[in-house]
């Protein structure tokens, strides 16, 4: 067990890390830092930040000598960054092998096929002929999507018609890809999971996701689903994390296609951002949970307390100008998050609000309303 005022490093200085040192700090845990920023989300937040470049093996070195455990925020971390941790005895968790595996697409999806988990049809596509001939397999609509370092709808591009499989390509930067068939999908849902040292298992039950634009816009928790779909989605997370052999987070992106099936369509092998609303509505965080996980210590309950709603704040929002923050406080319930990042592009992830409320249809309300409220002139 590593128990604090132990150091857990964190590959990647994000949001994710940020909440997580807030989690652990708030144990006692000590947290490094290492991405190529300065003055990160995670930085902020933590005792030591780092910043080298991920392909900086020598830095790398470095970092991990003087930590007790090793994580990631961020699974687009070069697979020899974990090598070095091993070599040095430190601790990875998740392991090198889930960021193998969940850092490109296709092994992602031959992974999860393989343990005979429902996924989308898909095709791997490499030439232009290999291209055409998965067009000719999957149909059309797809989806072309980079194998690798993708994520919230980067390097994806439609393809209504065979004709336009080309065109798609070149969109993408003609980089090993694989083609998905389009799922006609009724819903979007999650799982957010948690496996432990000794293999216990914990989840949050299925969350609800609305992605318009392909990135995630609100979050509901308990989906309203009927019980037996919430428990196969469980049961798909557990088998999930069970077979990739996960200690730490991880969460099971799903679609509810129109015929009630499930298909997984991810995986993000660490906190999520479906799962923010855990914060304030579950007896354990997901955050809280990594840390107990990554150090080998008892999973927290998953409780969840009440119905919560969770809505992002893009960058968008600070287009007309300062959003109006005392006003989206002044919805009762309402809790506010940002993530010290200092320039709101279009589509950046900044912040995010979560409400609990006696229902989901309610707490969305008052999240939305909310939010709304950040576009309101202020008062002074
Ligand atoms: P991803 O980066 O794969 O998680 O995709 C982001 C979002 O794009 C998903 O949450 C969906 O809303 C949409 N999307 C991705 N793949 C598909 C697909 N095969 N069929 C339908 N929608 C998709």
């Amino acid at each position: 067990m590593i128990l604090p005022p132990a150091i857990i490093g964190v590959f990647g200085s994000g949001q994710l890390g940020r909440m997580l040192a807030l989690a652990a700090r708030a144990m006692g845990y000590r947290i490094h830092t290492f991405s190529p920023e300065r003055d990160s989300p995670t930085g902020q937040i933590a005792d030591r930040e780092v910043r080298a470049d991920y392909d900086d093996l020598d830095a790398v070195r470095d970092f991990v000598r003087q930590v007790d455990v090793v994580t990631f925020e961020f699974e687009n971390v070069a697979a020899a960054v974990a090598q070095v941790a091993a070599e040095e005895g430190v601790p990875v968790r998740p392991g090198g092998h889930v960021l193998h595996t969940t850092q490109q697409r296709l092994r992602e999806k031959r992974f999860l096929a393989g343990a005979g988990l429902p996924v989308t049809p898909f095709a791997a596509v490499t030439t232009e002929a290999g291209l055409h001939a998965a067009v000719a397999r999957i149909g059309a609509p797809a989806v072309l999507k980079t194998a690798a370092f993708g994520y919230d709808g980067k390097g994806q591009a439609r393809i209504n018609a065979p004709a336009q499989a080309l065109a798609a390509w070149d969109a993408i930067g003609w980089q090993e890809a694989i083609l998905e068939g389009f799922v006609e999908f009724e819903r979007e849902l999650s799982v957010v999971a948690a496996r432990g040292l000794d293999g216990a298992f914990a989840h949050w039950g299925v969350i609800e996701n609305v992605h318009p634009n392909h990135i995630l816009d609100v979050s509901v928790a308990p989906a309203n689903v009927n019980p037996r779909l919430a428990a196969d989605a469980v049961e798909l997370a557990r088998a999930v994390l069970a077979q990739l052999d996960v200690v730490g987070v991880l969460c099971v992106e799903m679609f509810l296609d129109r015929r009630d099936r499930l298909l997984i369509n991810e995986l993000a092998p660490r906190p999520h951002n479906s799962g923010h609303l855990t914060i304030e509505a579950s007896a354990t965080s997901q955050f809280e949970q990594q840390a107990r996980a990554i150090c080998g210590l008892p999973l927290g309950s998953t409780e969840l307390l009440r119905p919560a709603a969770m809505a992002n704040l893009l960058g968008d929002i600070w287009e007309t100008g300062a959003p109006n923050w005392a006003a989206a406080l002044a919805t009762p319930g309402v809790k506010l998050h940002l993530y010290g990042k200092k320039a709101p592009r279009a589509g950046r992830k900044m912040g995010h609000l979560t409400a609990l409320a006696s229902t989901i249809e309610e707490a969305r309300a008052k999240v939305l309303q909310a939010r709304a409220a950040l576009s309101e002139a202020s008062a002074n």
